[in-house]
């Protein structure tokens, strides 16, 4: 599944500790005035911002949409404002700090100093040059090619796109090597670039009062950035047990079809043979990996083969994906929604194919950019970006600085959520399957998943594990992807297929770095959705192994659903999350409890075989 960036006003969608110590008698005394005074203040800048988020984000569609030396530029432009005006206030409601407040605007201010991942640097002239180097990096990935000479000398070209195909159909590990080399070489030429973009992002976060720009994400979990890092790491000891087993599944069935020579029977993974550019996704690998399914029954039809066959167009995904929230009870997309998203890739021009949902005229201009292929990832994606637009709606009566997911994870969870509840009864439901697949094929469906789902968890951590440290200083340029390895091989047992050079760097070759989009966000996220689906599923009546549960047409899910939504951040996040399971806090059992079938599948398949490396 795509791990999808998501443009949403200037929001970076993130709540903060509201902080609950004692007030002293001097702050108790605090004369009403204040709070007045503050609350008037958050009012007149929730009003600003909401107007200057609508240019903001007409500026950043237009320029995803057409990437050019100009529309880069405007963009940068309407940013540069923006943070400019963000500043402005930020520096502001400085008068304030030591002030008694009460709680909930002591938290509005607080979410107004995280409106941005990487707040303007006091200096003006430092803060137009990171936000040229920030439109910059993230144009440059929408642009990157890998161009490789041929016999004849003239060069070929790959995108993105097509070397990712490379990686996921491909099984000739020359080839894979080839295209995960030429990748990874489009970030070398960014690397300093981005050293300057972290100084310059520290030096905004300092300027709001955090350690550095790190801390400052780490603010937006409603409790101590130290006890967020505790949650972080309590979710990945429950998780890890899984993913154990099936990384070492994973590794027998890649010395079976690779050789030893290329993948240590004890050791780790070579990340080139994982499917995945990044190895952060495994189930384009199924073929490798999971066993041919059992003479009777077992199987069941590939969506992917069905989507291709009946010549299903990308309206038509999305009208599927939009009639399972309606389903629920949640009301049609706007007739704009059609008129303005993209659906496809233009064959003209460059354009930032990575899928995101976007909300740019409050409260009705949804839309969704995408570059949609048949296949089930795609439409899985969708389920995942329209769960972005329904959260947006939801949510928009609530002030602007609340217009957000309870937390940042919240909101990749909701469409991750919804999709999972896509199982073979559903897709007979609607007519795409002409039967149900019998249960004796479960299990490895389950390990189809699995090969998503539980692939991607330590992937999910490392990203801001590494980013944390780089901004707070500990990582130099030259150890960039020396560390990121370290990282990436202590939590996740996979290694680079070739030796890394302190030019290199290959946390540059991933999105979400290049456009400075946190990522600790899509680690929640895979947790909160088996969490949220365990919860509909209940609301919804279902028994049964919880993986074979839709809520599909469930009003009752649906209006468990809705009530979290419509709060988005105007509760701390365990509040929304109450509403909605039941549970104040975050937990991977649910997960645990989904995949419960495929761990004693795969301890049995493990047994007397190295397990870690
Ligand atoms: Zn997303």
């Amino acid at each position: 599944m795509n791990r999808t960036g998501t443009s949403v006003a200037l929001v970076s969608a993130a709540l903060l500790w509201a902080g609950v110590a004692p007030l002293a008698a001097w702050q108790r005394a605090a004369d009403d005035s204040a709070t007045a005074a503050a609350r008037r203040f958050l009012d007149a800048a929730e009003k600003d911002l909401a107007i200057r988020s609508v240019g903001l984000n007409r500026a950043g569609w237009i320029s995803e949409n057409f990437i050019t030396h100009d529309t880069e530029l405007l963009a940068a432009a309407a940013q540069a404002e923006v943070a400019l005006a963000l500043k402005r206030l930020v520096d502001q409601a400085r008068r304030f700090d030591g002030v008694a407040l009460p709680a909930a605007l002591r938290r509005r201010l607080l979410l107004l100093k995280l409106q941005l991942a990487a707040p303007a640097p006091p200096d003006s002239v430092d803060a137009l040059e990171m936000t040229l180097l920030g439109a910059g990096l993230d144009a440059d990935y929408g642009r990157a090619r890998y161009c490789a000479p041929t016999p004849r000398g003239a060069a070929s070209c790959r995108n993105l796109d097509d070397l990712e195909h490379v990686l996921a159909q491909s099984r000739n590990p020359d080839s894979l090597l080839d295209a995960w080399r030429g990748w990874h070489a489009t970030a070398v030429p960014t690397r300093d670039r981005y050293a300057r973009f972290v100084a310059l992002a520290n030096a905004g976060a300092r300027a709001a009062g955090f350690a550095d720009a790190g801390a400052m994400w780490r603010a937006g979990y409603d409790m101590p950035p130290d006890s967020f890092v505790a949650v972080v790491d309590r979710l990945w000891q429950e998780v890890r047990p899984l993913y154990l087993q099936l990384h070492a599944y994973v590794r027998q069935r890649l010395v079976a079809r690779y050789g030893a020579a290329l993948v240590p029977p004890r050791g780790m993974l070579p990340v080139h043979l994982l499917g995945n550019l990044w190895g952060q996704d495994w189930s384009t690998i199924a073929d490798v990996v999971v066993p041919a399914a059992p003479a009777q029954g077992g199987g069941g039809p590939d969506l992917t083969a069905v989507l291709k066959q009946r010549q299903v167009s990308a309206v038509e995904m999305l009208r599927m994906g939009e009639r399972f929230y309606t389903s629920l009870g949640f009301d049609s997309l706007p007739a704009t929604f059609w008129e303005r998203s993209l659906f496809v890739r233009p064959r003209d021009r460059d354009v930032v194919c990575h899928a995101s949902a976007w909300y740019i005229d409050d409260p009705t201009d949804l839309r969704v950019k995408m570059c949609i292929e048949p296949t089930a990832d795609a439409f899985r994606t969708i389920h995942h970006e329209l769960g972005h637009d329904f959260y947006f709606r939801s949510y928009k009566n609530q002030p602007f600085l609340y217009q957000a997911g309870a937390n940042d994870g919240f909101h990749e969870a909701i469409g991750d959520a919804i999709a999972l509840s896509v199982t073979p009864r559903y897709l007979q439901t609607i007519g795409l399957f002409d039967s149900e697949p019998p249960a004796t094929g479960d299990t490895l469906e389950l390990l189809r998943q699995a090969l998503d789902h539980a692939a991607f968890l330590p992937f999910g951590i490392t990203i801001d594990k590494w980013r944390w440290e780089v901004f707070a200083g500990k990582v130099a340029p030259d150890q960039y992807t020396k560390r990121w390895w370290e990282l990436r091989g202590s939590y996740g047992g996979v290694m680079p297929p070739v030796a890394r050079g302190p030019t290199d760097f290959d946390p540059g070759a991933k999105y979400h770095v290049a456009g400075n989009v946190p990522y600790m966000r899509y680690f929640l996220a895979q947790v909160l959705e088996f969490q949220f689906y365990r919860a509909l599923c209940r609301a919804a009546g279902s028994s049964g192994p919880l993986y074979r549960c839709s809520y599909y047409g469930s009003k009752a899910a649906g209006r468990r659903l809705a009530a979290m939504l419509e709060l988005g951040a105007s509760r701390p996040w365990p509040e929304a999350l109450a509403t909605l399971t039941g549970q104040r806090e975050m937990d991977a059992t649910a997960l645990l409890d989904y995949f419960q079938p495929l761990m004693v599948w795969l301890e049995r398949q493990n047994r007397g075989a190295p397990v870690g490396w």
